[in-house]
């Protein structure tokens, strides 16, 4: 008597990727409702079991579908934007700003259905998600029929879904409790990442991931310079900081951990957290090589993601097998590491394992769910076979095969594709309303780059603002003097500060955008130690408004906001033209004469050595206050005695562009 179950395939050659590898060659499958009922060798398993449906598989490798540990599947509308870019301008220079303007429900349904469709063609049956409106991503790949960890983001940046940290952290409460229990989809939170989160974040949804049991899905460790700051602030590595924020206390699944060392891997696995290592996501963005071997010597789940498709730029788990494989060879200098049944092993099981699935999915196993896809090995480029080592098979897979090989993919016991023919997505009518989307972007990204000023802008957390300033600037060769004219009973000094200062003047092809200066004032105490830094992003107007009164210049600034990025990120965003460094050391006076408050600056232009420059300056709003500011001015200039002096007309940076010329 036999058992009655849905689907039989026989005559496979079937890769049960379980603890022992066990293979049958032909092997057969049993699958009853959602789940597996028996695997086997045909003979067997046929002698047990009877089918609505019978499938031969001519021999092809039947296997558990991938399991993708780590993305972000909107991106897909993103994809192909912005390349070539350091992570930070990538990151918060093009995708934060182009997320801010676009990214909507109908944005994320769309990109994760596009998402879903490249996925089931390249065999991933399971995947771990993070991005924004993830409530939409979940319906979107519940409707598709794929797995997922969706992780609603969580950061202190407004979102596009959450204009505060407080609104994003509810959201995540209520998308937990709305799809909690479901069959294909495990909600999870997402804090983005430590250098994006707060401690407070940390902890708070650390918490939540706990009380619902559900997993915290994290980036960790994937940069040099975040390992760096994380050490230069919090005194410590990145995993020890976040475990101290409690976040082990919930299931972690942590995505690169590129930067970390055998005590965090340690940490790591002592905590049972799973890790996504994302090959080409690495190479390209040239983070670095995770120490995948270390963190599998020490026992570590180790799964493999192809990260977002606007940093890959696909989602092709058969490429990111293989990358994982090579990668670590290479950079251990042995080619024996992390052998082709290691790697698939990555993408399947320890995947699953990683994300806290591994009860569910990731291996062909009576009792776990049946996802699962056949795989063509038959191809010229995979031809022919070899039987003698039982590691060929994995190889097979891993080294030649390629994701068009797959031809048929079922999830949680339901075909979504079946010789190579998609049943649940209409791939047509979703690459039209993508290209729709494409275009918009463009023109968005094509009029913004017009504009030093809307560049600025689109990085947010800064304001525009317009003040003019009234200024005359002198060059002198008696400072002495003047400080003993400041003295004078008609001046009153309300502050002094001593400020070393290194500016960085950015121009563009197009002079009628200004110049862009990026200022880091260091203050020092009378020692001439420093005592503070911060820096400044100023977008000068190239153009004079006038001159006033005896040569006092009235000038307009346009945009005026604290610098958070560094130097080198304002280079590669804005690739300016022509750049001129100078440092000075600046002594400054907050003055007030006639009731009216000045600037008085006193420079020595270090670099280039330039000599010492009277400076005074006063902000204003309206043209009439400009003018009695500049007959104030003409009258300081008399007390403190360099009335006479030639004035200069230029700022430095046009004496020294004017220098470089000759
Ligand atoms: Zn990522």
């Amino acid at each position: 008597m036999t058992q009655t179950v849905d689907t039989l395939f026989i005559n496979a050659h079937v890769l049960t990727m379980d603890e022992k590898l066990t293979q049958y060659f032909p092997g057969a499958v049993a699958v009853k409702g959602d789940s597996i009922a028996a695997v086997g060798a045909e003979a067997d398993i046929k002698k047990e079991y009877s089918a609505k449906e019978t499938i031969d598989c001519g021999g092809k490798v039947l296997m558990p579908g991938l399991v993708n540990a780590h993305t972000h599947v909107p991106m897909t509308l993103l994809r192909g934007l912005a390349d070539d870019l350091r992570l930070d301008v990538w990151l918060m220079g093009y995708m934060m700003p182009v997320e801010r303007e676009y990214v909507s429900p109908e944005f994320v349904r769309l990109g994760t259905l596009l998402a879903c469709a490249e996925q089931i063609r390249s065999g991933v049956t399971t995947f771990n998600d993070m991005y924004y409106f993830e409530q939409d991503v979940a319906r979107a790949t519940a409707d598709a029929g794929l797995r997922a960890v969706c992780g609603q983001t969580v950061m202190k940046f407004p979102a596009p879904d959450a204009a505060a940290y407080e609104d994003s952290f509810a959201m995540a409460r209520e998308f937990i409790k709305t799809w909690k229990d479901h069959a294909l989809i495990v909600p999870a939170v997402a804090p983005h990442a430590p250098y994006t989160t707060t401690p407070e974040i940390l902890r708070e949804t650390a918490m939540l991931a706990k009380e619902f049991d559900v997993p915290l899905h994290i980036h960790l460790s994937e940069t040099a310079l975040e390992v760096e700051n994380v050490r230069n602030e919090q005194n410590m590595p990145v995993v020890p900081y976040v475990k101290k924020q409690g976040l082990f206390e919930a299931k972690v699944i942590a995505a690169h951990c590129v930067h970390v060392d055998i005590g965090e891997i340690r940490t790591l696995k002592n905590h049972g957290a799973g890790v996504s290592h994302n090959p080409s996501s690495n190479l390209k963005l040239a983070s670095g090589f995770a120490p995948i071997q270390k963190m599998l010597e020490v026992g570590l789940n180790v799964g493999i993601g192809t990260d977002g498709p606007a940093s890959n730029n696909d989602l092709d788990m058969f490429e990111e097998v293989r990358l994982a494989s090579f990668v670590a060879k290479t950079v251990s200098n042995d080619p024996t590491v992390v052998p082709a049944q290691t790697a698939l092993t990555m993408a399947t099981r320890l995947g699953a394992q990683a994300l806290h699935l591994g009860h569910i999915t990731g291996s062909l196993e009576a009792g776990k769910r049946a996802d699962l896809i056949l795989v063509d090995v038959s191809p010229i480029h995979n031809s022919p076979r070899f039987h003698r080592d039982p590691n060929n098979a994995y190889a097979q897979i891993v080294y030649a095969a390629k994701s068009t090989d797959v031809s048929d993919v079922m999830v949680n016991g339901q075909w979504l594709m079946r010789e190579r023919r998609l049943l649940t997505l209409k791939e047509e009518e979703l690459l039209e309303q993508a290209q729709d989307v494409a275009r918009k972007i463009d023109a968005f990204l094509i009029e913004r780059e017009q504009s030093v000023l809307s560049k600025l802008i689109a990085l947010g957390g800064s304001r525009e603002e317009e003040s003019f300033e009234v200024q005359t600037k002198v060059k002198i060769t008696e400072p002495d003097r003047v400080v003993q004219a400041l003295k004078r009973p008609e001046i009153e000094i309300t502050a002094f500060k001593h400020y070393r200062q290194f500016d960085n003047y950015f121009s563009f092809e197009d002079s009628a955008q200004g110049y862009l200066r990026f200022r880091e004032d260091d203050l020092t105490d009378e020692k001439g130690e420093t005592v503070s830094v911060r820096s400044r992003l100023t977008l000068v107007g190239q153009k004079r408004e006038s001159q006033l009164e005896h040569d006092v210049l009235l000038s307009r600034s346009r945009f005026l906001a604290p610098a958070l990025h560094t130097l080198r990120f304002y280079r590669e965003y804005f690739t300016p033209k022509t750049e001129v460094a100078i440092e000075k050391d600046r002594l400054r006076w907050h003055i007030r004469y006639k009731d009216t408050e000045f600037f008085v600056n006193l420079d020595q232009v270090l670099k280039p050595d330039l000599g010492t420059f009277l400076e005074i300056k006063s902000r204003t709003w309206s043209r009439k206050d400009a003018e009695n500011k500049a007959r104030l001015t003409n009258e300081l200039m008399e007390l403190l005695g360099v009335a006479d002096h030639e004035i200069l007309l230029h700022d430095y940076v046009e004496v020294i562009r004017k220098e470089q010329m000759r």
